[in-house]
């Protein structure tokens, strides 16, 4: 797909960018291997001082790097301002904390010392979506420069403003050329990427076939790979939990970024006692949103990022009613200019419809009523992904007995999924291997190098 914005309220498409030559591309391999060379052996207080100067930067641009976000895939200006926020403050904390979490490791021994140190692996690649386009690019960019790596990034197609404003940010922050390259290129040309000898780990946030593509590569290459995949979190209400606050984090989980996030709750999963109220006052919640221009704030129901992105939905939606779902809400196109779908409730999903194991990446809710507690772990495990979910229930212990038995990376207790720089972010199962983010996140790709004096 060629590198190009389409703004997904006006369906108006701008001149696409020219994707890299043969000669570009590894232009920029040698560039970022020469830049290796060095920036590993800068110190953290050199490197601390590049990466706040690019929050700092994020800060005082944020209006126009807000806006280009809403340009580009659709996201309200409001979510967009946040994003950027969130953003810097990711680039901050690992300017602040990288040295604490990689500082040299003292092991008890018998006799002479043991020490592992923490090092830089190289230049690293990571391919990256379109539905965060700064967030999800820091989270892997921000620690590993921390690291003393320097890193590549293939944004996604529909983003390429957004991939060159982040480039640019981190050029007039300091950063040495090499250090952090944006790459339009082509799939074959990713696959050459991550063969290339001078590249020694490998990142992904995207789909789980995006992901499948990219980890088979990088295994015949032997190289390390983190995958951030799809998810279908579950959204489980006990029968002592607040209703009101359920609802309230049942539409904000389903309908931020309308809709559009890896960890948005996707599956309601209400016990029977709960049921019937919690559907009402989630089929009127839903009914609320206002569709509009996403750059207007009194808009609260943006577009979704593409035609196809739109187009995937309501295909699903169809082939799920046609295998027996109830369409409780919405279910269509709405009948105006831009990528706009309802919001929409299914319900009777059975375990034979395709939907039940799907993810829906948009406003689409499955609701499940269950018996009891047992039934809606059960249920909320039957899922070929294994992200996040939730747990609404007044007793925090129960609460977490249950997020125990829950077969995901991240289980919020009373809330729905949120991402802060200190919280290791990732999951099992399909939704992929690895953590971003928190402490956690910048061990991903660093050499644990046992150095031990006899
Ligand atoms: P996608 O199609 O997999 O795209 C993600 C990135 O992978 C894009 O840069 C895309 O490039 C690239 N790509 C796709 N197919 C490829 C291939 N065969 N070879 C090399 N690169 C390839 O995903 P999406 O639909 O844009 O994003 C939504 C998905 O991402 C959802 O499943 C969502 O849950 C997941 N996600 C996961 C997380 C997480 O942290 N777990 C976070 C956000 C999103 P092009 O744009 O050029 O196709």
């Amino acid at each position: 797909m060629a590198y190009q914005t389409t703004n997904p309220y006006t369906e108006q498409a701008g001149a696409p960018f020219a994707e890299c030559t043969a000669e570009q591309l590894e232009t920029r391999l040698a560039t970022a291997a020469a830049c290796y060379g060095t920036w590993r052996s800068t110190t953290f207080a050199q490197r601390k001082a590049v990466l706040l100067r690019a929050a700092a930067l994020m800060r005082e641009r944020s209006e126009h790097l807000a806006g280009l976000i809403t340009e580009e895939m659709g996201k309200r200006i409001a979510e967009s301002r946040g994003e950027v926020a969130l953003s810097a403050a990711i680039i901050a904390y690992y300017a602040e904390h990288a040295e604490q979490f990689l500082a040299t490791e003292e092991i008890a021994v018998k006799g002479g010392e043991a020490i592992v140190e923490s090092s830089p692996i190289g230049v690293l690649f990571g391919v990256e979506p379109w539905n965060f386009p700064y967030y999800q690019i820091v989270r892997f960019a921000a620690p590993n420069l921390m690291a003393g790596n320097v890193v590549m990034v293939k944004h996604a197609s529909n983003v390429p403003q957004c991939a060159l404003a982040y480039e640019q940010l981190m050029h007039d922050a300091g950063a040495p050329a090499g250090a952090y390259t944006n790459l339009f290129i082509s799939k074959d040309q990713v696959a050459q990427v991550i063969d290339d000898l001078r590249i020694r780990g490998v990142a992904l946030t995207g789909s789980e076939a995006a992901g499948a593509v990219v980890a088979a590569r990088a295994a015949h290459n032997l190289k390390k790979t983190t995958m951030e995949l799809g998810g279908s979190d579950a959204f489980i209400v006990l029968e002592d939990a607040d209703l009101d606050l359920a609802i309230k984090h049942a539409t904000s989980g389903r309908m931020d970024n309308t809709g559009q996030a890896c960890t948005a709750s996707k599956r309601f999963i209400v016990v029977e006692s709960m049921a019937d109220q919690f559907l009402l006052r989630f089929r009127a919640a839903l009914e609320q949103f206002k569709p509009g221009d996403p750059m207007d704030e009194a808009t609260t129901m943006g577009p979704l990022s593409s035609e196809s992105a739109l187009h995937t939905l309501l295909d699903q939606v169809e082939r799920a009613r046609a295998n027996g779902a109830t369409v409780l809400l919405g279910g269509a196109r709405l009948a105006r200019s831009g990528y706009f779908m309802q919001p929409t409730i299914l319900s009777d999903v059975a375990r034979s419809n395709p939907a039940y194991k799907e993810e829906f990446f948009g406003p689409v809710a499955l609701f499940f009523r269950v018996k009891d507690e047992d039934a809606a772990v059960q249920l909320a495990n039957d899922s070929p992904f294994g992200l996040g979910g939730s747990v609404f229930t007044n007793d925090i212990e129960r609460g977490k007995r249950v997020a125990g038995r829950i077969e995901t990376g991240m289980v919020f207790i009373n809330a729905a999924l949120t991402s802060s720089p200190e919280l290791p972010f990732g999951g099992i199962k399909n939704s992929g291997y690895g953590r971003e983010l928190s402490a956690a996140g910048i061990q991903e790709f660093v050499n644990k190098k046992l150095i031990r004096v006899a």
